[in-house]
């Protein structure tokens, strides 16, 4: 027997003697081309923003990737597994602005130092592959997807009222206002500001990005969820009311089919009749009209305005409290000619629908509650289907029937609807509409650290004001690196007389470029493709290497990312698609969104001063460890909660299976020599039984239904933790044999078996432990090319049962039948027991119940 010292598992030597082997070996992890004969597996967890530490949630998020990429490769697959850098973005600017390095050289020394962590930890990242979206081999794609974007009409600017983080200094996309604050400053209120910015025009795509949701069932329903919430659409009617009285100055509103008009938007048109006034958003045109002859109105109106912008700000605006100001003006309801009151409310947005409302009072919450306030009629026009049931009013249901609305009385209210839409579409006063809650996705920032806007503004307006797109040859527009960080306000670009001043690609006189930068998702929503191609100079990718591996198989991140990136990577390839640039429609199959990891009860922040540094963990127990216990922990999709207990419990577990493979490695090698007995061991293929099998058996047994388990978990559940508690009690099940495996009771072909097995199984999860182990069992090549174990299902099926025996109750005794043994059978065996047959002599047998596999209960008088 080997000394103690040979026996100790110590990852401070083995781990990183592996890891050098490894970076000597680019090929192991690395994709191989279309034509490899292999089945394909794209697998990529999101690319981390580089903040200069990886830390624990980032651990186990590469971990439920790695360990995934590991399986499929064993499998038999073509893997890829990149990674990359989200590397623009307003940390650098920070820091440059707290510790006077330029954002450049802070972003690639946070790269440098979290490779060393990624490699350290052992993941199997493909860095031929490596993008880095700050450098401009990557980001002069934006710019020329920006172009082609401009050139279909899906980039455009816009005036508009913007979200302003006072924080950040710049431009926020709704996405990233949460309650009302920065997504980034928790503690700062979004103002909200006038501004010119550029948009992508991604309400061109929400219909197709909502039916599209419909198909992807490898997604989790919650994201979905939050997609469909966040896309609203919503089905409704606009119509036209008309203008009582001639008002100077309208003659020109945008959603007026002609003058005196007002058009709202309902979701219930069929409630018409019981409209009691038109509400207006303050900020409609037909407001400013009022106002431009009515002092008074307009102090009332600029105190709505206030009073709607301080709720936005606050977060609150859904549960604003309602005001409103009548404006002394009339509109006629075109289905019944009735006079309405106009009044301006501040609940009224102009950015949803057409910023004006009917009002109806009996049938809708809000409304009800607006007039009980200020007194307005309150007219009931359905009723509930079931005449006799009592209604109180609002009667919001649209489980009713039309009353009180002239030619439409007894119509249900989908009748109504949409026998009212024709009518609206005849006369020429309306139509269906659908509306929904997707904006454009705002994508100027004034920010340095992004990929500047390839466009300029001519100073001779050769083409009149607007923007000219900078030619593709001129690409890419370089971000100057040398730059002054003041977080003064506006685009720092502006300030870069070299960057700003250019010459006009029509006329070739002065120009001035646009200064903005564009938001960072653009980085991130296109970033997996580039993975397939990352050194095309030509081009973003090669269309026929994205045909080959996309869409990806699995796709692994946070939750956080549900509505934001995982909206817009939908976005641009559906654009990328039209564009003929690729044939996928989706750009992942599969999604998953990984639970956070806390400590102490709090996610894991620096203010807390909970954060756990993988580098610590990793000194003190290994990389193995540390990433089987980010797996072992908790069920990838659920919160883990992070004890260093349970870490130095993995490590154990770790330390138990290199001393039990080290103890028997010898015998297992000479095992391989002879031909294996475990088919024989059961008599099968006609062969006679081996008498010395029953350990063999037995260990064999739980081996196949460790392996049929874990296999199981990789397909589908992904419960690691579970797989990784099944290997431990494989484990303990062998060593409890130690003495039969000692004294040679097993055959060394079982034990090559089992020791090798246990090495395959845990290959995704502890990949350094495993590769020194299988040297050790005398095995060559990567462990990453070894066929994953077959389970055997003959071997794993449970040969006999012990199946308890009540009488009334009571256990009696417990009989042996075999696993897959029927009621009949189990009652028989039961019956015919001589303990049982003792206790019923005499007696009556009233009822047997049979649980198969489980219990036998006799009640006897
Ligand atoms: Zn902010
Ligand atoms: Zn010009």
């Amino acid at each position: 027997m080997a000394d103690d010292k040979e026996l100790r598992y110590d990852p401070a030597t083995i781990e990183p003697k592996w890891q050098q082997r490894w970076a000597a070996d680019p090929a192991l992890y690395a994709a191989e081309p279309p034509n490899c004969g292999k089945p394909k597996y794209y697998v990529l967890e999101m690319l981390p923003y580089p903040s200069g530490q990886l830390h624990a949630g980032h651990v186990r998020n590469y971990s439920i990737g790695d360990a995934l990429a590991r399986h499929m490769w064993m499998r038999g697959y073509n893997v890829m597994h990149p990674m990359g850098w989200d590397a623009f973005g307003l940390p650098a600017e920070n820091a440059a602005l707290k510790n006077n390095v330029p954002p450049r050289e802070w972003t690639l020394n946070n790269i440098a130092g979290m490779k060393r962590q990624f490699n350290r930890l052992g993941m199997g990242f493909d860095w031929a592959t490596e993008i880095t979206t700050c450098l401009p081999d990557y980001y002069r794609w934006n710019q020329w997807f920006f172009l082609r974007m401009f050139e279909r009409g899906l980039a455009y600017r816009k005036k508009s009222k913007v979200n302003w983080c006072p924080e950040c200094a710049t431009v926020l996309a709704n996405e990233q206002v949460i309650d009302g604050r920065c997504w980034r400053h928790e503690d700062t209120i979004v103002e909200q500001r006038d501004l010119v910015q550029w948009f992508f025009r991604i309400t061109a795509y929400a219909q197709e990005l909502l039916e599209g949701l419909d198909k992807l069932d490898g997604w989790p329903e919650k994201v979905r969820t939050m997609q469909r919430n966040w896309i609203g659409r919503s089905e409704g009617t606009e119509v036209d009311f008309f203008l009582e009285e001639k008002v100077e100055g309208i003659g020109n509103r945008e959603q007026g089919i002609e003058k005196k008009r007002i058009r709202v938007f309902t979701t219930r048109v069929d409630t018409i009749f019981g409209a009691t006034s038109v509400q207006l958003a303050p900020q409609h045109a037909l407001v400013a009209a009022f106002t431009a002859s009515d002092a008074a109105l307009k102090a009332q109106v600029d105190e709505l305005i206030e009073q709607q912008k301080k709720a936005r700000e606050a977060g609150n605006l859904g549960a604003i409290e309602k005001h409103g100001v009548p404006t002394g003006h009339f509109a006629i309801n075109p289905y019944n000619g009735e006079r309405v009151p106009i009044w301006v409310a501040n609940y009224i947005l102009a950015d949803y629908g057409t910023g004006a409302i009917m009002s109806v009072p009996a049938h809708d919450e809000r409304d009800f509650e607006f007039a009980s306030k200020f007194g307005l009629p309150i007219q009931q026009v359905i009723r509930p289907e079931d005449k006799s049931m009592a209604v109180v009013l609002p009667f919001v249901s649209e489980e009713g029937v039309l009353i009180n609305s002239g030619e439409f009385d007894g119509l249900s209210c989908t009748q109504a609807e949409k026998r009212m839409q024709e009518v609206a579409v005849a006369q020429g006063f309306g139509e269906a509409k659908v509306t929904y809650r997707l904006k454009d996705w705002g994508v100027s920032r004034q920010r340095y650290w992004g990929t500047p806007i390839p466009m300029v503004y001519c100073l001779a307006h050769c083409e009149g004001d607007g923007p000219i797109p900078v030619p593709d040859d001129q690409l890419p527009v370089l971000l100057p690196e040398k730059i002054e960080i003041t977080q003064q306000g506006g685009s720092p670009l502006a300030h870069v007389p070299e960057f700003l001043n250019t010459t006009c690609p029509k006329c070739g006189g002065a120009a001035r470029r646009e200064t903005d930068t564009m938001d960072t998702f653009v980085d991130s929503s296109w970033y997996f493709y580039r993975y397939t191609d990352a050194k095309n100079a030509d081009a973003p990718f090669d269309s026929a290497k994205v045909k080959y591996w996309f869409p990806i198989d699995q796709y692994i991140g946070g939750v956080e990312h549900a509505i934001l990136h995982l909206i817009y990577s939908r976005f641009w390839t559906k654009v990328m698609r039209d564009m003929g640039l690729i044939e996928n429609d989706e750009p992942a199959r599969r999604q998953f969104s990984q639970g956070m990891v806390i400590k102490d009860g709090h996610k894991m922040s620096k203010s807390k001063g909970n954060v756990v540094s993988p580098d610590d963990m990793i000194a003190r127990f290994g990389a193995d460890s540390t990433r089987a216990y980010a797996l072992f922990a908790a069920p990838p999709d659920r919160d883990l909660d992070w004890q260093e207990d349970g870490l130095a419990g993995v490590s154990r577990f770790l330390a138990r299976v290199w001393r039990l493979t080290t103890k028997y490695a010898a015998v297992a090698k000479t095992g391989r020599a002879e031909s294996h007995p475990f088919r024989t061991v059961r008599g099968m293929d006609g062969a006679p039984a081996d008498p010395l099998a029953g350990i063999s058996l037995n260990l064999l047994r739980k081996l196949h239904q460790t392996i049929a388990k874990i296999t199981l978990d990789f397909e589908g559940r992904w419960h690691f933790n579970t797989s990784i508690a099944s290997i431990m009690e494989l484990v303990n099940e062998i060593q409890a044999a130690d003495a039969q495996l000692a004294a040679g009771d097993v055959p060394p072909p079982v034990v090559l078996e089992l020791l090798r097995s246990v090495v395959l199984l845990l290959a995704p999860f502890a990949p350094y432990l495993v590769a020194e182990l299988w040297e050790e069992l005398g095995e060559e090549g990567s462990v990453l090319r070894a066929p994953w174990p077959a389970a055997d299902a003959e071997l794993a099926r449970e040969d006999e049962l012990e199946i308890p025996v009540q009488i009334n109750g009571k256990l009696v005794t417990v009989v042996c039948v075999s696993a897959d043994a029927d009621v009949k059978t189990i009652e028989a065996a039961a019956l015919a027991d001589e303990k049982i047959q003792a206790r019923i002599a005499g007696k009556t047998v009233v009822k047997v119940i049979v649980v198969p596999r489980k219990l036998v209960n006799l009640v006897v008088k």
